[in-house]
């Protein structure tokens, strides 16, 4: 066994049948970018950038987190590394910045909740300069890293898209006036709301690519907070409401020539990764430890059987469930 996670370490794999599906690793610092280059990865999936600003009274300048993100590419395992914009708000709090909290209707800190203004949202109605100074900061760091892609996060309308990509231009264009070297990367949206889903045929037709957060995913199509013990078992990426969801957004992805990659915790539960490599997900992103499992279940993989229709057909979690174990 040892021999055989060996063998799938390195290279790019694909399935029995031959199709090519990316494992990358979901890598926020240099030193997990270098944890995935040891394990294999094809690259880092989901660069979640809190990290950079977590720890710190105030935010980290351009510069800071030019340097941050360089480090990390340079620690990556291939030029391909995504890289979300900040998500700040939902589950995840930043010193400085807030987040956090339940969602109440007094507009205080609390509507930074999961229902609040979180992720792209807050970026978008952040005046101050924070969204720009970042995206100033990723698109330096990208003029010497071509794979460097940018994600936005909890994106809900297409609206939100265009904005967020509007943004990055107008960045774009200072820099160039500045005579500042940038470069020109691809930009997708992450899939984490009901509302993505349903409208991932437009997402799909203007984003370079489609990243499915499924930890969000799963929490706003069951209406079970990820972090709510009470609800668990709701919270569970085989429901079959998440597997429909995530199967509307692969054949809207497929249909639009859109890369596609899945990078919540479910890209790493093997027994679905033949259902996620026969829709024609592209790119499964998973911790670096889970890299080597999840190659292996690739190459294990023959795109041609049923799963996907059956498992789509399934009416309960129970029968998913038994679906998996056969
Ligand atoms: C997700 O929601 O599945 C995701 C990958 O993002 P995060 O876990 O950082 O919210
Ligand atoms: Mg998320």
């Amino acid at each position: 066994a040892a021999a055989d996670a060996g063998a799938v370490v390195d290279a790019p794999v694909e399935t029995a049948d031959g199709v090519s599906v990316a494992v990358t690793a979901n890598a926020s610092t240099p030193a997990a970018a270098a944890r995935a280059t040891e394990h294999g990865a094809d690259g880092i999936g989901l660069c979640r950038t809190e990290f950079c600003f977590a720890g710190r009274d105030a935010p980290p300048t351009e510069a800071e987190q030019y340097e941050t993100y360089r480090a990390t590419l340079d620690a990556a395992p291939s030029s391909r590394v995504v890289v979300r914009t900040l998500d700040v708000g939902g589950d995840k709090a930043v010193p400085g910045l807030g987040g956090g909290g339940a969602p109440t209707l007094d507009g205080g800190e609390s509507a930074a909740g999961p229902l609040g203004r979180r992720g792209i949202r807050r970026s978008l109605a952040d005046h101050a300069g924070a969204f720009e100074t970042q995206l100033r900061a990723l698109l330096r760091a990208s003029a010497d890293c071509d794979g460097l892609c940018v994600m936005f996060p909890m994106v809900s309308t297409v609206d939100e898209f265009r904005t967020a990509r509007e943004r990055l231009r107008g960045v774009a264009a200072d820099l160039d006036a500045d005579g500042v070297a940038h470069g020109d990367p691809d930009v997708g949206a992450m899939v984490e709301t009901p509302a993505a889903t349903l409208l991932a045929d437009e997402l799909a037709a203007e984003a370079d690519f489609l990243g499915i957060g499924t930890n969000d995913l799963t929490q706003y199509v069951m209406a079970a907070g990820r972090d709510c013990e009470a609800v668990a078992d709701l919270h569970d990426g085989r429901q079959p409401a998440v597997l429909r969801a995530i199967a509307t957004v692969a054949r809207s992805a497929r249909g639009r020539d859109c890369r596609l990659e899945v990078c919540g915790e479910l890209a790493a539960d093997t027994a679905l990764t033949p259902f996620l490599a026969g829709l024609g997900v592209d790119e499964l992103s998973v911790s670096p430890v889970s890299v080597p499992p999840v190659k292996a279940a690739v190459r294990a993989v023959d795109t041609n059987d049923t799963t996907v229709e059956e498992l789509l057909g399934a009416p309960t979690r129970s029968a998913v469930e038994d679906l998996l174990s056969e």
